[in-house]
């Protein structure tokens, strides 16, 4: 090679740009204490990202995992799989998690009324203008009205699977969740300790020196990772981290959870049923549904939350009580303990955020991990990234509550006086003088984008407003209605040859004809390595 061909070489190689993206860092062993969802996954994504820092995990077999937590949204499946590695096929056979293609919610307007809130970008516009309805504005939609799936079986009997290009996230249910994931820690190496921390040891500095069990065992490590659920036994029990409620935008404090069965129908999507005083999931599993009420213990009792189940869904006879709160500690990261999950914070479950947002403050942490104790400028970066996060989800859940319109209880009443739906309103502002906010270019430091987080963006915030119907006097869209509803027969259309999650299931096909290999495999798969 000439001498000009290796100076140009030399000159235009940008290799030294690849800067690590999982920084150094001089943390040496980091304690996980907490084997429930957040805890597992936490430890798995610190020995893949991370595998320098000696991780272990503490877990009492004595105090229960929540046990509930099986709706998600779609940053789980690039976690669990491209970040964290496990195998899909794995994981299907073993987990047997169903299929979510978004939210059914009978919400929003009176009488036998529903909309569809899905992950899969669509024309809201056009459909709220033309049929007073957002669920035939994409094809994702019209399958969660059919109970069906992307996979279609064609003329010659052969599939053909979209589910590559319609994203979807799973119904996990959490008890083959857990043991998939201790199965899945241990296989990786990480030690596993059963025992109760009774007593958090702080030094001099009020930095966490010590963990003691019941059993006179005393750990030590770098950095303590609070993963105990709302125990919060080191962020909050030990170093008194202070705690901002979300009461003023979400008062629901108690679910009554049961199961019925499924009838041979599993719904490819969550429901969220408006209640007297609440909502109440349907989350479809392979052998029967689960559901919860989830209320307000200022207005409603045991009795009255069950009689109201029982009236609506059968004859239930097994039920339990979670109990849980909304809010969040000022700080997750303080001292050298950082908190996941909840422990850290929570909002009500009906946009299924709280996995999600595990997963975010994992890769927050492994990204963003500093260097050392005094690293204030990382920490901070943490902290504030993790607070904006839950803040959006808050004001966003808000928005939900304020404009329900669909039952008149007095519960209802409250909540649309009073939802605090604080930085919402300015989404809700913005949305009424520039419909849909989708087709804005607000630019990437508007206050609008700032309330943009994980996976509600635009879209979003636009199907939660047409859904419930907040937009009195919607303008005529470019698009005419004949090309409009020529879409929609398009959706309709592939629909009637569209397959049901229990033939999917029944069938086999997933392994048999490769559906599951040509998802992960496709060039252009949705399923890509997550930032989240
Ligand atoms: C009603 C309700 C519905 C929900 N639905 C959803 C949903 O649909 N989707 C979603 O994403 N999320 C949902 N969530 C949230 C979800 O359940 C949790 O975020 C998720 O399961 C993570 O829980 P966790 O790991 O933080 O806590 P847990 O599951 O409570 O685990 C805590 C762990 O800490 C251990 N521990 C505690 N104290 C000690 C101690 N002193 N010593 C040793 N070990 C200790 C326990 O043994 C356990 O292993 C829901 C939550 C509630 C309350």
């Amino acid at each position: 090679m000439s001498s000009i061909a290796n100076a140009v070489d030399t000159a235009f190689d940008l290799s030294y740009l690849n800067f690590p993206k999982y920084p150094p860092t001089q943390i040496k062993s980091i304690g996980v204490l907490g084997g429930g969802t957040a805890g597992y996954l936490t430890a798995l994504a610190l020995k893949k990202l991370h595998p320098q820092i000696k991780t272990s995990v503490i877990e009492s077999s004595k105090i229960p995992v929540i046990g509930v937590g099986e709706s998600t949204t779609t940053e789980v499946v690039p976690f669990l799989h491209r970040t964290l590695g496990i195998e899909p096929e794995r994981f299907f056979r073993e987990v047997k998690p169903t299929l979510k293609l978004g939210i059914k919610f009978d919400w929003g307007c009176p009488g036998d009324y529903h909309f569809n809130f899905n992950f899969f970008a669509g024309h809201q516009q056009e459909s709220y203008y033309y049929e007073d309805s957002i669920n035939n504005a994409n094809w994702a939609s019209v399958l969660m009205d059919a109970n069906k799936i992307p996979v279609i079986r064609n003329e010659d009997g052969e599939l053909s699977s979209f589910l590559a290009s319609i994203p979807f996230s799973y119904h996990i249910d959490n008890k083959h969740l857990i043991r998939f994931l201790n199965t899945v820690v241990r296989e990786r190496g990480i030690d596993i300790v059963d025992a109760e921390v009774t007593k958090v040891n702080l030094d001099e500095k009020e930095f966490v020196s010590s963990l003691e069990t019941n059993e006179g065992q005393k750990f030590t490590y770098d950095l303590y990772i609070d993963c105990s659920g709302f125990r919060s036994r080191i962020l909050g029990q030990a170093l008194k981290t202070d705690f901002i409620p979300f009461t003023d935008t979400l008062i629901n404090n108690r679910a009554l959870t049961f199961d019925t069965p499924n009838n041979g129908v599993i719904g490819p999507h969550t429901r969220c049923t408006t209640m007297n005083n609440g909502w109440c999931w349907t989350i479809p599993m392979r052998e029967e549904n689960h559901h919860g009420y989830v209320h307000s213990t200022l207005y409603c009792d045991e009795a009255t939350a069950l009689a109201e189940v029982r009236a609506k869904y059968g004859n239930i006879e097994k039920y339990k009580m979670v109990e849980f709160r909304s809010g969040r500690h000022t700080q997750a990261w303080n001292k050298n303990v950082f908190a996941i999950g909840n422990s850290y914070g929570f909002v009500e479950p009906l946009e299924s955020t709280a996995i999600q947002t595990a997963m975010h403050s994992i890769m927050t942490l492994c990204k963003l991990m500093p260097n050392n104790f005094e690293d204030y400028a990382s920490i901070a970066g943490i902290n504030s990234e993790i607070a904006a996060t839950w803040d959006t989800f808050r004001w966003f859940l808000g928005i939900h509550y304020k404009f329900n319109k669909q039952l008149d209880t007095p519960y209802w009443q409250w909540c649309r006086e009073n939802t605090n739906i604080g930085d919402a309103q300015m989404i809700l502002d913005l949305f009424h003088q520039r419909p849909p906010l989708s087709a804005s270019n607000f630019g990437t430091q508007s206050p609008y984008s700032t309330l943009e987080a994980l996976v509600f963006n635009s879209y979003s915030y636009d199907t939660l407003i047409y859904g419930q119907k907040l937009l009195k006097d919607p303008k005529k869209p470019k698009m005419t209605k004949e090309e409009y509803l020529s879409r929609v027969d398009s959706y309709h259309e592939l629909t009637k040859h569209a397959l049901t999650l229990k033939e999917l299931f029944d069938s086999n096909a997933l392994f048999d004809q490769e559906i599951l290999s040509q998802l992960f495999e496709d060039p252009d798969t949705w399923i890509v390595e997550t930032e989240a």
